[in-house]
Protein backbone atom coordinates (compact mmCIF):
# COMPACT_ATOMS: atom_id res chain seq x y z
CA UNK A 1 0.00 0.00 0.00
CA UNK A 2 1.34 3.64 -1.13
CA UNK A 3 1.14 6.49 1.13
CA UNK A 4 -0.78 9.71 -0.17
CA UNK A 5 -0.07 12.51 2.01
CA UNK A 6 -2.40 15.62 1.23
CA UNK A 7 -0.32 18.95 2.25
CA UNK A 8 -3.39 21.50 3.29
CA UNK A 9 -3.40 25.29 4.44
CA UNK A 10 -3.38 28.62 3.09
CA UNK A 11 -1.04 30.13 0.65
CA UNK A 12 1.88 30.70 2.66
CA UNK A 13 1.41 28.60 5.91
CA UNK A 14 4.45 26.93 4.83
CA UNK A 15 3.18 23.69 2.68
CA UNK A 16 6.13 23.65 0.18
CA UNK A 17 8.84 23.84 2.69
CA UNK A 18 7.65 21.10 5.00
CA UNK A 19 7.03 19.02 1.78
CA UNK A 20 11.11 19.34 1.20
CA UNK A 21 11.36 18.00 4.95
CA UNK A 22 9.04 15.61 4.46
CA UNK A 23 10.34 13.93 1.21
CA UNK A 24 14.05 13.52 2.36
CA UNK A 25 12.62 12.55 5.99
CA UNK A 26 10.23 9.60 4.03
CA UNK A 27 11.57 8.93 0.60
CA UNK A 28 8.61 9.83 -1.33
CA UNK A 29 8.23 11.90 -3.94
CA UNK A 30 7.00 15.67 -3.90
CA UNK A 31 4.00 16.43 -6.13
CA UNK A 32 3.21 20.36 -6.00
CA UNK A 33 0.47 21.55 -8.94
CA UNK A 34 2.10 24.81 -8.63
CA UNK A 35 5.67 24.04 -9.38
CA UNK A 36 4.14 21.73 -12.29
CA UNK A 37 2.51 24.54 -13.32
CA UNK A 38 5.26 26.88 -12.99
CA UNK A 39 7.63 24.01 -15.30
CA UNK A 40 5.29 24.36 -17.68
CA UNK A 41 5.17 28.34 -18.10
CA UNK A 42 8.98 27.55 -18.04
CA UNK A 43 8.52 25.57 -20.85
CA UNK A 44 6.14 27.86 -22.78
CA UNK A 45 3.58 24.90 -23.45
CA UNK A 46 -0.17 25.45 -24.15
CA UNK A 47 -0.77 24.53 -20.77
CA UNK A 48 1.77 26.84 -19.41
CA UNK A 49 0.22 29.79 -21.27
CA UNK A 50 -3.39 28.90 -19.86
CA UNK A 51 -2.40 28.17 -16.63
CA UNK A 52 -0.04 31.86 -16.72
CA UNK A 53 -2.92 33.44 -17.14
CA UNK A 54 -5.02 32.36 -13.54
CA UNK A 55 -1.82 32.31 -11.89
CA UNK A 56 -0.65 35.99 -12.20
CA UNK A 57 -4.28 37.03 -11.18
CA UNK A 58 -4.07 34.69 -8.07
CA UNK A 59 -7.15 32.22 -9.43
CA UNK A 60 -7.42 28.87 -9.45
CA UNK A 61 -6.55 27.23 -12.47
CA UNK A 62 -9.66 25.36 -13.63
CA UNK A 63 -10.80 21.54 -12.33
CA UNK A 64 -10.12 19.70 -15.43
CA UNK A 65 -6.68 20.57 -16.29
CA UNK A 66 -5.40 20.69 -13.18
CA UNK A 67 -6.73 17.39 -12.42
CA UNK A 68 -5.09 16.05 -15.76
CA UNK A 69 -1.94 17.44 -14.81
CA UNK A 70 -1.72 15.67 -11.79
CA UNK A 71 -3.11 12.39 -12.34
CA UNK A 72 -0.43 12.24 -15.10
CA UNK A 73 2.38 12.93 -12.37
CA UNK A 74 0.94 10.56 -10.05
CA UNK A 75 0.31 7.70 -12.55
CA UNK A 76 4.66 7.84 -12.89
CA UNK A 77 6.18 4.99 -11.89
CA UNK A 78 8.51 7.07 -8.98
CA UNK A 79 5.06 7.12 -7.18
CA UNK A 80 4.56 3.68 -6.73
CA UNK A 81 5.58 4.40 -3.03
CA UNK A 82 3.22 7.20 -3.06
CA UNK A 83 3.68 11.17 -2.99
CA UNK A 84 3.55 14.22 -0.66
CA UNK A 85 0.86 16.31 -2.59
CA UNK A 86 1.34 20.28 -2.13
CA UNK A 87 -1.13 22.56 -3.22
CA UNK A 88 -3.56 19.94 -4.78
CA UNK A 89 -6.34 18.92 -4.03
CA UNK A 90 -7.40 22.80 -3.69
CA UNK A 91 -11.60 22.16 -4.07
CA UNK A 92 -14.03 19.45 -3.72
CA UNK A 93 -14.20 18.64 -7.08
CA UNK A 94 -10.49 17.76 -7.22
CA UNK A 95 -10.79 16.31 -4.18
CA UNK A 96 -13.62 13.69 -4.64
CA UNK A 97 -11.56 12.95 -8.78
CA UNK A 98 -8.34 12.68 -6.90
CA UNK A 99 -10.09 10.25 -4.51
CA UNK A 100 -11.72 8.08 -7.16
CA UNK A 101 -8.59 7.86 -9.07
CA UNK A 102 -6.85 6.66 -6.14
CA UNK A 103 -9.64 4.36 -5.13
CA UNK A 104 -9.65 2.87 -8.67
CA UNK A 105 -5.47 2.03 -7.90
CA UNK A 106 -6.57 0.21 -4.54
CA UNK A 107 -4.93 3.30 -2.93
CA UNK A 108 -6.47 6.21 -0.69
CA UNK A 109 -5.55 9.14 0.68
CA UNK A 110 -3.35 8.17 4.13
CA UNK A 111 -3.96 11.93 6.14
CA UNK A 112 -3.72 15.03 5.51
CA UNK A 113 -2.14 17.59 8.12
CA UNK A 114 -3.66 21.05 7.63
CA UNK A 115 -0.71 23.80 8.41
CA UNK A 116 -3.12 26.80 9.87
CA UNK A 117 -1.72 30.68 10.07
CA UNK A 118 -2.93 34.19 10.71
CA UNK A 119 -3.73 35.83 7.65
CA UNK A 120 -1.67 39.09 8.52
CA UNK A 121 1.42 36.59 8.42
CA UNK A 122 0.31 34.90 5.33
CA UNK A 123 0.81 37.89 3.87
CA UNK A 124 3.81 38.80 5.15
CA UNK A 125 5.32 35.64 4.31
CA UNK A 126 4.33 35.89 0.93
CA UNK A 127 5.02 39.09 -0.22
CA UNK A 128 8.67 38.70 0.95
CA UNK A 129 8.94 35.38 -0.46
CA UNK A 130 11.77 34.44 -3.24
CA UNK A 131 12.07 31.61 -4.72
CA UNK A 132 14.65 30.12 -6.81
CA UNK A 133 14.53 29.14 -10.46
CA UNK A 134 16.06 26.24 -10.85
CA UNK A 135 14.09 23.93 -8.58
CA UNK A 136 11.47 26.17 -6.56
CA UNK A 137 13.91 26.50 -2.80
CA UNK A 138 11.70 28.97 -1.09
CA UNK A 139 13.93 31.86 1.17
CA UNK A 140 12.08 34.82 2.89
CA UNK A 141 13.98 38.51 2.48
CA UNK A 142 13.28 39.16 6.54
CA UNK A 143 12.66 35.24 8.14
CA UNK A 144 14.98 33.13 5.99
CA UNK A 145 16.98 35.52 3.75
CA UNK A 146 20.11 33.51 1.75
CA UNK A 147 23.68 34.16 2.58
CA UNK A 148 23.69 35.86 -0.36
CA UNK A 149 21.48 38.17 -1.67
CA UNK A 150 19.39 37.14 -4.82
CA UNK A 151 21.04 33.42 -5.33
CA UNK A 152 19.96 30.08 -3.96
CA UNK A 153 22.05 28.79 -1.00
CA UNK A 154 21.37 24.91 -2.49
CA UNK A 155 22.15 25.36 -5.58
CA UNK A 156 23.41 28.61 -6.82
CA UNK A 157 20.75 29.88 -9.02
CA UNK A 158 19.01 32.85 -9.33
CA UNK A 159 16.27 33.95 -6.84
CA UNK A 160 12.97 36.13 -8.19
CA UNK A 161 10.21 36.98 -7.13
CA UNK A 162 7.14 35.66 -7.87
CA UNK A 163 4.38 37.29 -10.09
CA UNK A 164 2.01 36.11 -7.85
CA UNK A 165 3.93 37.03 -4.47
CA UNK A 166 3.33 40.86 -4.62
CA UNK A 167 0.59 41.86 -1.46
CA UNK A 168 -1.91 42.76 -4.12
CA UNK A 169 -1.80 38.98 -5.51
CA UNK A 170 -1.46 37.60 -2.23
CA UNK A 171 -4.37 39.08 -0.59
CA UNK A 172 -6.58 37.80 -3.81
CA UNK A 173 -5.10 34.00 -3.25
CA UNK A 174 -5.97 33.89 0.26
CA UNK A 175 -9.50 35.25 -0.97
CA UNK A 176 -10.19 32.63 -3.30
CA UNK A 177 -8.13 30.08 -0.85
CA UNK A 178 -10.93 30.96 2.14
CA UNK A 179 -13.94 30.44 -0.47
CA UNK A 180 -12.75 27.33 -2.55
CA UNK A 181 -10.15 25.18 -0.56
CA UNK A 182 -11.57 25.97 3.22
CA UNK A 183 -14.39 23.51 2.28
CA UNK A 184 -12.02 20.66 2.07
CA UNK A 185 -11.03 21.00 5.48
CA UNK A 186 -14.41 19.78 6.57
CA UNK A 187 -14.10 17.23 3.98
CA UNK A 188 -10.96 15.38 5.36
CA UNK A 189 -12.12 16.08 8.72
CA UNK A 190 -15.50 14.28 8.89
CA UNK A 191 -13.48 11.13 6.77
CA UNK A 192 -11.11 11.88 9.84
CA UNK A 193 -8.02 12.31 7.90
CA UNK A 194 -7.16 15.95 8.97
CA UNK A 195 -4.50 16.55 11.48
CA UNK A 196 -3.98 20.09 12.66
CA UNK A 197 -0.24 22.17 12.33
CA UNK A 198 0.29 25.25 13.45
CA UNK A 199 2.34 26.66 11.34
CA UNK A 200 3.17 30.30 12.59
CA UNK A 201 5.92 28.65 15.05
CA UNK A 202 10.11 28.08 13.67
CA UNK A 203 10.55 25.83 10.69
CA UNK A 204 11.80 22.80 13.03
CA UNK A 205 9.14 23.40 15.38
CA UNK A 206 6.30 22.90 12.40
CA UNK A 207 8.16 19.65 10.81
CA UNK A 208 8.33 18.07 14.33
CA UNK A 209 4.90 18.32 15.18
CA UNK A 210 4.27 17.49 11.42
CA UNK A 211 6.29 14.28 11.77
CA UNK A 212 5.06 13.57 15.43
CA UNK A 213 1.18 13.73 13.63
CA UNK A 214 2.91 11.23 10.89
CA UNK A 215 4.33 8.50 13.29
CA UNK A 216 7.45 9.18 11.96
CA UNK A 217 10.21 8.38 14.13
CA UNK A 218 13.94 10.54 13.43
P1 LIG B 1 1.14 27.35 -5.31
O1 LIG B 1 2.52 27.24 -5.83
O2 LIG B 1 0.60 26.06 -4.76
O3 LIG B 1 0.97 28.49 -4.35
O4 LIG B 1 0.19 27.68 -6.57
C1 LIG B 1 0.38 28.84 -7.34
C2 LIG B 1 -0.82 29.06 -8.25
O5 LIG B 1 -0.96 27.94 -9.16
C3 LIG B 1 -2.16 29.14 -7.55
O6 LIG B 1 -2.42 30.44 -7.04
C4 LIG B 1 -3.12 28.76 -8.70
O7 LIG B 1 -3.24 29.82 -9.63
C5 LIG B 1 -2.32 27.66 -9.40
N1 LIG B 1 -2.63 26.34 -8.80
C6 LIG B 1 -1.77 25.54 -8.09
N2 LIG B 1 -2.39 24.42 -7.67
C7 LIG B 1 -3.66 24.50 -8.11
C8 LIG B 1 -4.79 23.66 -7.99
N3 LIG B 1 -4.74 22.51 -7.29
N4 LIG B 1 -5.95 24.06 -8.57
C9 LIG B 1 -6.01 25.20 -9.28
N5 LIG B 1 -5.00 26.06 -9.42
C10 LIG B 1 -3.82 25.72 -8.84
Amino acid sequence: MATYIVLLGSPGAGKGTQADILIEKTGLVHVSSGDLFREHIKNKTELGQLADSYMSKGELVPDDVTIAMVRKRISNPDCEHGAVLDGFPRTLVQAETIKITLNEMGEDISVVPYITAPDEILIARLSGRCTCRASGHVFHKLYSPPAKEGICDIDGSELYQRDDDTVETAKKRLHVYAEKTLPLINYYRKQDKLVEIQGDQPIEKVTEDLLAALNIKV
